[in-house]
């Protein structure tokens, strides 16, 4: 059988033969002693991106997001985002145990906040109230379906923020797709937080890796953070010279990535199907058993998550082209047809 079409992430892409060659010809040193030359490149080079003072190259998007909001929220304090936030649904809770961080959510169907929900929500605290340290936001949303904050709403959620002395983080693990949706600046969502976790591994395509985004001041922290969640990484060069061939060559094409989730949502559309409309490179779907549906298109090729007991989502990448999304739609229909149904 042929390779199967594998949209249930864009986590799924294989190191290119180019970026593989990169991975090769690395220059490294010891990360952990700050001396892997490839490493502390990407770090600046991210954080100039962004326009952070400094950035900490770790393994995953999770430790990231930990790191970040750590360093913002101390332990016994609270945290405010969405309720379908990867934070609370994908992180095995991991703000809760390992950091003491209580967190606090406001629904949001799409995944993005309302400021002024947000407004009764976040406090300033008292004798008996923990105040809000933070709030997170997530851009794009996964849950909501690669959903996209306008520039405008993130500004008023940060006046919002301030009015109780919040920071805010930004879960950025699939900014890129924002930035390429909007054609805003990856610094003009830097400016807007106080940290920032951006991801290599997701639509840029390589095998591992994400960086936590601060302040000058804050890196000593955040390094020691990473080492006590067991994130230091030594000849981390490999990784990192991925990373900076995934920055130098697959930004620009993440609208490839988009236009090909827009053709999959209008095949499925076209075939009777309740589809959101993509904003950026996922594609949302409610059918009437996700799981039955997903299991039987898994045997005729074509690999979709069910994300809920009625949702499948799709998520299109590098390693996926138009005929692919064409290949998926049609299967996918043929899939949600009841047993016995003629075409
Ligand atoms: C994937 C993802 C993460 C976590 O990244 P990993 O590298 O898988 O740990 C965090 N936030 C969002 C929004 C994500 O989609």
């Amino acid at each position: 059988m042929s390779e199967p079409v594998d949209l249930r992430s864009d986590t799924v892409t294989r190191p290119s033969p180019e970026m593989r060659q990169a991975i090769v010809a690395a220059t490294v040193g010891d990360n952990v002693y700050g001396e892997d030359p490839t490493v502390r490149e990407l770090e600046d080079r991210v954080a100039a991106l962004f326009g952070f003072g400094g950035a900490v190259f770790v393994p995953s998007g999770v430790m990231a997001n930990q790191i970040g909001v750590r360093l913002l929220v101390a332990p016994g304090e609270e945290l405010v985002c969405d309720s379908e936030a990867h934070v609370v649904t994908h992180e095995h809770a991991g703000l809760a145990s390992h950091g003491g961080v209580q967190t606090r959510t406001v629904p949001a169907p799409d995944g993005l906040l309302d400021p002024d929900l947000l407004a009764e929500t976040v406090r300033a605290g008292n004798h008996f109230t923990v105040g809000t340290r933070a709030v997170l936001v997530e851009q794009t949303h996964n849950r909501g379906g690669g959903t996209v904050y306008p520039l405008r709403r993130l500004r008023r959620i940060r006046e919002v923020a301030n009015r109780v002395g919040a920071a805010l983080h930004i879960d950025g693990a699939r900014v890129w797709n924002a930035h390429v949706a909007t054609g805003e600046e990856l610094s003009a969502y830097g400016e807007l937080a106080d940290t920032m976790a951006v991801s290599l591994s997701k639509g840029l395509g390589a095998p591992v890796g994400s960086l936590v985004l601060t302040t000058e001041a804050s890196l000593a922290d955040a390094r020691r953070l990473r080492q006590r969640l067991g994130g230091g990484m030594r000849q981390a060069g490999l990784l990192a010279a991925a990373g900076l061939y995934a920055l130098d060559h697959n930004i620009a094409r993440l609208a490839e990535d988009h236009r090909n989730a827009r053709l999959l949502a209008e095949r499925l559309r076209g075939e009777g199907w309740t589809v959101r409309a993509p904003r950026t490179n996922i594609v949302v779907a409610d059918v009437d058993d996700a799981p039955a549906v997903a299991e039987r298109a898994a045997a005729r090729g074509v690999l979709v998550s069910a994300f809920g007991p009625t949702r499948l989502r799709m998520v299109t990448h590098l390693d996926v082209d138009e005929a692919g999304c064409a290949l998926a739609a049609a299967v996918l229909a043929e899939a949600a047809r009841p047993t016995g149904a003629v075409a």
